[in-house]
Order: structure tokens, then sequence, then C-alpha cells
């Protein structure tokens, strides 16, 4: 049998499994050994990865939908139907005329092959549906940081000894994640939430706050670590910028009004204050029920900045992290050719552009001036008839966009509609 290493695309861990093949059949899954990320271990998901490759509804040809119904027809007139459909659109209407969705879920050299060909040659828009994910973590760490990267690795999780989980599920949503935290024997691990999550249930210590009260829960804590001196001003002095004004800002949040704006007790914030102030290696994660709330760009931030005021920065087992949800969602944010140049950098960056040119042996000329159009406006500008073509790489809009009735309307005014997938039985 032979043994064929792959990606498992269906969650940020992006564990390694092999597939043992004989007669181009798969055999058996097994996660890999060796691979440094989930070593020799797994989730369920990951386990099951042939399924809908040897289920009998797999489609083996593209499928092409004509007054008659669905037809299977051959890869080679797919591709001649698809490339001639795209040309005529865009000799008719413009090159912006047409637009592509891709997802997180492709593997980086697949984004980057679709960010190069369909930005730089094709001339299209091309946006990620990791807009949809979290925009605005990347917008909290470029603010904060300068640049987009939340700053650890798998290993903090081992290294840490106080590990505190916002609006993150790990046990259920990064089980590979949960199995590292089991492995740090010296930890307390801390849930702020508010439900009684998977994670809550298993944590040390869960705090259950309000709905939409997680900023201001941020910035008393932050204001109760300043007014004890449980800071480090050190690091403050020689890392941060405008700590006056930040001090300032949270000075009107105070623990008398926890109860009424939270939701804890007073004993409880005290509680979860003192545990961050004795951590010696404090981390702070988040996911999705920071990224898609209420206030999450200043949220995200009210988070770095309880790490950096604390100086749980930059050190083993500390940062401020946020926990992406799709196996490549950074290799859309950087190598997607989408909103910025490919591999980082501004469009308009003419040093950048010059470098990336030489890197790839391509003119310059050919790369985009201007960053794409972002997911709803693409939605948009094909509900008012400005965009003609839609091509939708492995995600699906209609159930996933937030208004999916109006992605409906928007399917029903395009020309050309292309949907690349495994399944093909979604909406
Ligand atoms: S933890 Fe994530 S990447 Fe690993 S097998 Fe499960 S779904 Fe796949």
């Amino acid at each position: 049998m032979n043994k064929i290493q792959t990606t498992c695309n269906y969650c940020s861990l992006a564990c390694n499994m092999d597939f043992y093949v004989e007669n181009e059949s798969i055999k058996k899954v097994v996660p890999s050994e060796k691979y440094p990320v989930n070593k020799g271990f797994s989730c369920i998901k990951g386990l099951n990865l042939d399924k809908q490759l040897t289920s009998d509804d797999f489609p083996k040809n593209p499928i092409l939908k004509t007054p008659n119904g669905r037809e299977e027809i051959s890869w080679d007139s797919a591709y001649s139907l698809f490339s001639q459909k795209l040309k005529d659109i865009t000799d008719k209407y413009g090159k912006e005329s047409v637009a592509a969705i891709s997802t997180g879920q492709l593997a980086l050299e697949e984004m980057a092959l679709v960010g190069h060909v369909f930005r730089n040659y094709v001339g299209g828009q091309l946006d990620g549906n990791t807009r949809l994910c979290m925009a605005t973590s990347v917008v909290a760490h470029k603010q904060s940081f300068g640049f987009d990267a939340p700053p650890y690795t798998l290993n903090d999780f081992e290294l840490s000894d106080t590990i505190i989980f916002t609006g993150a599920n790990p046990v259920v949503a990064h089980p590979i994640i949960w199995d590292r935290v089991r492995k740090n024997k010296n930890k307390k691990v801390i849930v702020i939430d508010i439900r009684r999550s998977e994670t809550a249930i298993n944590a040390d210590y869960f705090f259950c706050i309000k709905p939409k009260s997680d900023l201001v829960l941020y910035y008393t804590i932050a204001n109760y670590l300043i007014e004890k001196n449980w800071i480090d001003n050190s690091y403050i002095e020689n890392f941060s910028e405008n700590f006056e004004d930040f001090k300032n800002h949270v000075s009107k949040f105070s623990i008398d009004d926890i109860e009424e704006t939270v939701g804890i007790t007073k004993e409880e914030f005290i509680t979860l204050a003192t545990l961050i102030h004795e951590g010696d290696a404090v981390s702070f994660w988040w996911t999705m029920g920071i990224n898609q709330s209420y206030q999450a760009v200043r949220t995200a931030q009210g988070i770095i900045n309880l790490a950096v005021m604390t100086g749980n920065m930059g050190r083993p087992g500390t940062g401020a992290n946020s926990i992406t949800g799709q196996c490549n969602a950074m290799g859309s944010r950087l190598f997607s050719n989408t909103t910025g140049l490919y591999g980082g950098g501004e469009y308009a960056d003419e040093a950048k552009r010059k470098f990336v040119g030489e890197a790839l042996g391509l003119d310059p000329a050919i790369f985009p001036t201007k960053p794409t159009l972002p997911y709803n406006v693409i939605i948009e500008k094909i509900i008012s008839g400005e965009i003609k073509a839609l091509w939708i790489l492995c995600t699906n809009p209609r159930h996933s966009w937030i208004n999916n009735y109006e992605f409906q309307k928007a399917i029903e005014k395009l020309e050309l509609f292309v949907v690349q997938d495994l399944y093909p039985n979604t909406d």
C-alpha cells in the first residue's frame, strides 16, 4: 500500500493524516505520527476525511446545469466552457465584472495560485470567506502591533501557567489545542464566556458574563491592575505607547459596577484579576466569540492591552493570541493577493512591488493597484448588475453569508456561476 501524507482542512490546526492507498482507492486514514502539530493524534473529523471521496455521491466529473437539468461533462469541456465564458464576459463588460470567493480551507499553494491567476491575469475581484471570520482580529493586530500575525506557537499551550480562553471552545472546535492544554500539568485554565461550554465545564475557573460585556470586563480589569500597581512598568515604558491616555480611559470602569455591567460578583472579579497578576506566564486566547461579536476590534485590543501591560508578551507561554477558525486563514490573509501584495505589503508600495516582481520573475505592472472589493460588496455588485460572473471555491455562501436570501437573489442575476467543491449537494 502507498502512504500519502496530507493535510486535514476542517479546522485551523491543519493536522496531517496518512492516507493508505491501494489500486487508486483509499484503504485507511491514520493521523501522521511524526507531524509536529498532531503527533499521531486527531479528532474524528480528520479520521473521516476519506468518506466523501469514497462515497457514491462523489461526482467523478464536472456537472453542467442546462435547461434540461444537470448533466455530467468531461473535464476538458468544463475547462474550455469556463475559460471561454469568463473571457466573453470580461471582453464585454470589463475585467472587474468577474469575481471569485475562496476559502481558508484551501492549501497555501492553491491559495497563492488562485490569487495569482485571478487577480494578476484575469484582473477580477477575489475575496475569501476569511473576511467573514476574523477580519476584526486582523485590524486589532495591525493597529496594536503594526502587523497581522498572532504571536504564538502551539508549544505555548504547554508552557503557560495561566491559560485564559474568552469566546473560545477548544474542547469541541480545536481538539488538538485542548490536547496540548491537557498535557500541561502546571496550569490553571480559566474560561470567560456567556455560556457554560464544554471547555468551561473542564476549566479550573469559569466566569459567566453577560452578552456584550467583554470589553467592559477587560477595561475594568485593566483599571484594577493599574490601581493595584499589578502591572509591568518597565515593559510598558519600553514597548508601548500612550499608556497615560489608556490609563485615563479605563479609569471610568470601576469594580463597583461589575455586577451590573458584566454580571459577575466583585469576589469573582478579584479572583480573576488576582489570577492574572499571580501567573508567571499568562496567555490570553480568543476565537469567534470575540471576532464576530459586539465591538470586536476594541475587545480584542482590550485583551492585547492586558497582555502588554502585565508584560505577558514575547516570552514562552504568554501572549494575546487569536486562534483562527480555518486551516489556512493566515495563508488567505497573506498569500491570496486580495488585500495586499502576494506575501505581504501594500499595492501602492513601489519598492514592495519591485521585490515581489523579482521574486516571481514578473513585471510588477501586472499586479493589481488596489485591494479587491470585499465579500459583501461583491454580492452587492452582483445584485446591482455590475458583476456578471462568480466562481465559488470550496465555501457555501448560501449557508454562511449573513443574509443568505440576499445571496440567493444574487445568484439569479449572474450570467456565469461556477461552484468548485467536494460536495455536490450544497445549496
Ligand atoms: S483537529 Fe482539526 S485539523 Fe485536526 S483532524 Fe480534527 S478537524 Fe482536522
